[in-house]
């Protein structure tokens, strides 16, 4: 039986929503990704789109109230009960302390925190590339060294919280998509 309950780690580029979106048609569970929430909210001009938008250009964290507020809202919406593969949250030591409350009050553990390494010239090579197909505003040269720099500094950190947690796979995210997908499978699995 594969955990259903899951956290996927790594830096801007390391594949985390390619991998989420495999696991979302593996195992039925549901994605939730702060990013992409984040985009529909500035697309859509909502005031959480306000708040989030000059942060994101500039590759900064959006203010932890506001993601915190964003993440707690999905998760408790009643699809993520039968599993759920967060990514992209939490980053900060405030947000993984917001989501450990958040699960303990909906009776509920995460199962498996997945964090992907993959170095970094690898990494501003994919978002690069990335840039071309996708044109994201935020996938421009300086903003992806502050958002590797943000990721080095605030969640590179949480590591640390979820080997404690005793839920914790390092896998190398190098590789073809399949080949990443097998080792997290695996991962999944023990
Ligand atoms: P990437 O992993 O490639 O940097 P994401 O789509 O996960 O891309 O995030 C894009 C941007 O959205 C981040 O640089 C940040 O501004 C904002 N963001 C997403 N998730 C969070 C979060 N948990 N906390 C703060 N800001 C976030």
């Amino acid at each position: 039986m594969s955990a259903r309950r899951l956290l996927l780690l790594g830096p801007p580029g390391a594949g985390k929503g390619t991998q989420a979106e495999r696991l979302v048609a593996q195992l039925g569970i549901v994605q939730i990704s702060t990013g992409d929430m984040l985009r529909a909210a500035v697309k859509g001009g909502t005031q959480v789109g306000l708040e989030a938008k000059a942060c994101m250009e500039r590759g900064d964290l959006v203010p932890d109230a506001v993601v915190i507020g964003v993440a707690e809202e999905r998760l408790r919406q009643p699809d993520a009960a039968k599993g759920f593969i967060l990514d992209g949250f939490p980053r900060t030591a405030a947000q993984a302390a917001a989501l450990d409350a958040l699960l303990a009050r909906l009776g509920v553990r995460l199962e498996r925190c997945v964090a992907l390494q993959v170095d970094e010239d690898e990494l501003v090579k994919r978002l690069l590339r990335r840039a071309e197909i996708e044109g994201r505003s935020d996938d421009n040269e300086t903003a992806i060294r502050n958002r590797m720099r943000v990721y080095r500094e605030q969640t590179q950190p949480l590591i640390d919280h979820y080997r404690k947690l005793g839920v914790l796979a390092e896998l190398k995210g190098d590789g073809s998509v399949e080949e990443v997908g097998a080792r997290i499978q695996g991962a999944l699995a023990s």
